[in-house]
């Protein structure tokens, strides 16, 4: 009893009583975002409805003015959609959520609420390649300009790269492919500093693993089509607000403390306080760009996140037994990249940011031989499979060298940062042993 002390609240002396914002994770996944009224269905239904019936002409116009709560279509949202967003909210500990239809959007969302044209912010190097194409040359093209920085450089380098239209600062808990550990330690203080926000990419860590906003980012965003889906299924992203962000204080940001001619003149801090920027995302950039999430991706994304917890922990478990064997055929492998190895430049960071050290499922590493053998490896596998995907149930596996990345030279790939025999696996959630003998078979054939 007393370790739950600090938990939950003493109601009679020596009584404890459990309230929904004591629960912990594991909880969340399973019951949190939708609690079924007496006789009402025990299972979140699909809302599978576009629109929304009101008595009044009056009540609906309320909502266009935003002057009241309710869903009124669903590209802005939807009761099976909200449920979800609302589970996410609670499990990264932010003060609201918005799903957008996949990640790609939820990092374009992310951004563009608070940046427009002759703006620029600041991005890690190491971003998921999606995220550095849409950053570097699509965004470009809309007048918003990404600085690139890295973890060598100075802090005076990187403040050198702030100026007055600089507007926020883009990392990632644990990069894709690299599997760098984003520095909370060192890039919270140095943000704060430059007076930014910092957007976090939580995709590989899940909220299970790293709750970014607890360690000092402002913003989270994730692809949900990776772990938090967990079976492959829908391609979907979510953005979670911190609250924490002084907008007003700042003085940065026109868009969130002036009025909103599309909405009559609101101004989101005003209204909405700590929720503005979600609020913002939502009612403005939703309405006008549409990346929606369907009700029935909510519903299938819900399925995927009540077993999040159990899931993350045996991708971790199985990812490190595997980083172990890759490590001892130095017949073969080069080198492995996995947080979760003792001896990873990243395990410290690993220890201090991520839940028990636990690094998720995605091992990087590199075959002798390059890209040749890379191939002759992934053809010679029998259970994992090579797709463009990562972070599912099941063991699969790509080498950037002859899919991604497949119209550069050798010489063009080390000077991007990847060798030819790089080879990212995503290993899943089956029996380790099983997973490791598919791995040496395959090694073997190699030989
Ligand atoms: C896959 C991925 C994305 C993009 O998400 P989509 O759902 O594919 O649009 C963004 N960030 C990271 C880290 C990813 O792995």
């Amino acid at each position: 009893m007393a370790c739950h002390a600090g938990r939950y609240r003493e109601g009679r002396p020596g009584v404890l009583i459990m309230r929904e914002q004591d629960w912990k994770k594991a909880t969340i996944c399973v019951q949190g975002g939708y609690k079924a009224g007496n006789g009402e269905p025990r299972v979140l239904p699909v809302y599978q409805s576009t629109t929304y019936k009101y008595d009044s002409s009056e009540e609906l116009a309320k909502l266009f003015d935003l002057a009241s709560d309710g869903h009124m279509y669903t590209r802005i949202s939807n009761p099976t959609v909200a449920a979800v967003e609302d589970k996410i909210a609670k499990l990264e500990g932010g003060v609201g959520a918005m799903m957008t239809s996949s990640g790609q959007a939820a990092s374009l969302i992310s951004v563009l609420n608070i940046a427009s044209e002759g703006d620029n912010f600041l991005m890690m190097g190491n971003l998921y390649g999606g995220t550095t194409n849409l950053f570097l040359v699509t965004m470009k093209r809309m007048g918003i300009e990404a600085r690139v920085v890295n973890d060598s450089m100075s802090d005076e380098e990187i403040l050198a790269k702030v100026d007055s239209r600089t507007r926020l600062f883009f990392g990632e808990t644990i990069a894709n492919p690299s599997l760098d550990v984003f520095d909370f330690d060192r890039f919270v203080p140095l943000a704060k500093k430059a007076g930014l926000p910092l957007v976090i990419d939580n995709t590989f860590a899940t909220p299970i693993l790293c709750n970014p906003i607890k360690l000092g980012a402002d913003i989270v965003i994730h692809s949900t089509t990776k772990y938090m889906d967990g079976h492959a299924m829908v391609v979907g992203g979510v953005i979670v607000d911190g609250g924490s962000f002084d907008w007003e204080g700042s003085g940065r940001y026109p868009e969130l403390t002036e009025p909103d001619e599309s909405y009559h003149g609101v101004i989101y801090t005003k209204q909405f306080g700590r929720s503005a920027y979600i609020t913002k995302a939502r009612v403005q950039l939703m309405r006008d760009l549409g990346s929606t999430p369907q009700p029935f991706a909510a519903f299938l994304l819900n399925i995927g996140l009540e077993t999040l917890d159990l899931r993350i922990r045996r991708h971790s478990d199985n990812a490190l037994k595997v980083a172990g064997y890759l490590r001892s055929r130095t017949d073969l492998v080069k080198s492995v990249s996995y947080p979760g190895l003792e001896d990873s430049a990243d395990h410290d960071k690993a220890m201090r940011y991520l839940e028990g050290g636990m690094a998720s499922g995605v091992v990087s590493f590199s075959m002798k031989g390059g890209r040749e053998k890379a191939m002759k490896f992934m053809d010679s596998l029998r259970m994992a499979a090579i797709v463009v995907h990562v972070a599912d149930a099941r063991t699969c596996v790509l080498n950037p060298a002859s899919t991604t990345h497949r119209q550069l030279s050798d010489e063009m790939l080390v000077a991007a940062g990847i060798d030819p025999g790089f080879v990212r696996l995503s290993v899943g959630i089956e029996d380790a042993d099983d997973i490791i003998q598919d791995i040496r078979e395959a090694l073997d054939k190699c030989l």
